[in-house]
């Protein structure tokens, strides 16, 4: 019992030291990695700058098209029997369930490029 026990004392300190050595190596390889990276969060000042539609736009798209379409939050296909909308700026289309969720979870935000503009969607064959 003894031997197990001072066996695993030797590689417990086998893992430090050798995470010790690599993290000096790491260091002295590269003494000054300068400014870290640090995302940046999406601009938002472009889209809330934008003019909204007008209540009365809607978008038209065709039956054959929307078949080709996804949902934009749930990558679910799009029922064109439903009611549809479309981001007014980058032309994401969305169904009501998205609607709601992204106002719930995004603060209705467009989860592409953050526009609070969406235009609803009438389908044409
Ligand atoms: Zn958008």
């Amino acid at each position: 019992m003894a031997r197990i026990l001072l066996l695993f004392l030797v590689v417990a300190l086998g893992i430090i030291a050798a995470r010790r050595i690599l993290g000096t190596f790491r260091e002295g390889a590269n003494p000054d990695p300068g400014p870290a990276y640090r995302p940046h969060a999406r601009s938002r000042g472009r889209s809330g700058s934008r003019q909204p539609p007008p209540p009365s736009a809607q978008a038209q798209v065709s039956r054959s098209m929307l078949s080709a379409l996804r949902d934009a939050l749930s990558g679910g296909p799009l029922d064109p029997d439903a009611e549809l909308f479309r981001c007014a700026d980058c032309q994401s289309f969305y169904s009501v369930a998205s609607v709601r969720a992204l106002a719930l979870d995004n603060g209705a935000r467009c989860i592409n490029c953050g526009s609070m503009h969406r235009i609803g969607v009438e389908v044409v064959d």
